[in-house]
């Protein structure tokens, strides 16, 4: 077998050893099946076990109460920057609350502005949206529809270390990049929402946990694909969900829990990863720059830049000789990023933070 490289890629990103192996190990029949997960009707009750299971987990996992609804859907993380504001802010006569704290929150303001009216209650611009507002910074509308973050901006790699306060206003999060990595307060959320393809699964399949007052909030005439409460109504079976995808979902918060018994030691873990990074960076004297100011720095995506970008490249390349690869940046920011999701191991983190702390002696 081709060996595996430690994989630094923002997403689709590295997925648990274990759960391709178990994957791999029942691709050609499901136990008690016979039939590979990839051939059997989303109706059967093989899969109804699958969808069921996983949503137990997240559940679990994530201390979802009986008052959320957990859909499973398609059209990524982007489709939800419409799909919210459609439901609960189209119709309503109010305003929808923006954070803006980086590339993401940018796009999800936008694409709001085609159901209704949007206000930014904060914009990170001026520092290049290198950190998270303070309470005191915040411009929210009490009577606003709903507050939209982005609890991790991939790119940037600024991170909320706590939910801002709302008040009874629902609280929308697009938490694609850090879903599943640290426990969240559900209750604090109307809705909370990632793509899969970082720390839950591959793409194909988001996750929309809502709460249930908000489901009534759309208009009884939106299309069924569109609509939160047909969708939960369907239990996410409208049409054939991403039966794969949601499988797979299953085995990795199936290994969460077997190898972290939960989110609290998940979050130790990925302290533990992002420390061992963040010290070589300010143990570099200055060589590494990173991006995020250090209250907000991400868990997941550490955004760096060296002095020069031949630097970078020189990086990159002795980089992927020690089999570290996809470390490049955004393209809109440059420089570097390691992402260091759930299911990178700690031996990778090490690996690189040893290459960054020789590689600054070296060049400095
Ligand atoms: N939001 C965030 C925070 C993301 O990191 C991404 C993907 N990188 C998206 C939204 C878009 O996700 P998708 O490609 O699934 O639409």
């Amino acid at each position: 077998m081709e060996e595996r490289v430690y994989n630094f890629s923002p997403g689709p990103a590295m997925l648990p050893l274990a759960v391709l192996e178990e994957a791999q190990r029942d691709l050609l029949a499901l136990p008690g099946v016979g039939i590979s997960v990839l051939e059997i009707s989303h109706r059967s009750k093989p899969f109804t076990e699958i969808i069921e299971a996983a949503e137990s987990n997240l559940r679990k996992l994530m201390g979802i109460s009986q008052n959320y609804k957990v859909l499973f859907l398609q059209g990524g993380a982007q489709l939800q920057f419409v799909m919210a504001p459609m439901n609960i802010l189209r119709g309503t006569g109010k305003s929808a609350d923006y954070i803006l704290t980086g590339t993401w929150g940018k796009k999800a303001i936008k694409e709001a502005a085609t159901q209704g009216k949007t206000s930014v209650a904060w914009d990170g611009e001026a520092t290049n949206y290198n950190c998270v507002p303070a309470e005191a910074d915040l411009k929210l509308d009490p009577h606003a529809a709903y507050v939209h973050i982005t609890s991790n901006e991939t790119i940037q790699g600024v991170q909320f270390p706590s939910e801002p306060q709302t008040g009874d206003v629902p609280l929308v999060c697009d938490s694609s990049s850090d879903l599943l990595s640290r426990p969240v307060p559900i209750e604090k959320y109307g809705i909370i929402y990632a793509c899969a393809q970082k720390n839950a699964g591959p793409s194909g399949v988001t996750i929309v946990v809502i709460r249930d007052d908000l489901l009534e909030r759309g208009a009884d005439d939106l299309p069924t694909m569109l609509s939160y409460k047909k969708l939960a109504e369907a239990k996410s079976l409208v049409n054939t969900p991403p039966t794969f995808a949601i499988y797979m979902v299953k085995l990795i918060t199936e290994w969460i829990m077997r190898e972290f018994d939960g989110l609290e030691k998940m979050q130790e873990h990925n302290r533990k990863k992002a420390g061992l990074l963040y010290d070589a960076i300010e143990k570099s004297g200055g060589f590494y720059q990173v991006h995020a100011a250090p209250q907000c720095r991400s868990l997941m995506n550490v955004a760096f830049r060296l002095p020069e970008a031949e630097l970078e490249g020189k990086f990159l390349d002795g980089a992927a000789e020690r089999g570290l690869v996809s470390l490049e940046g955004h393209r809109s920011v440059g420089g570097c990023r390691a992402s260091i999701y759930n299911a990178m191991p700690i031996e990778g983190v090490q690996k690189l933070a040893e290459l960054m702390t020789e590689f600054s002696q070296a060049n400095a």
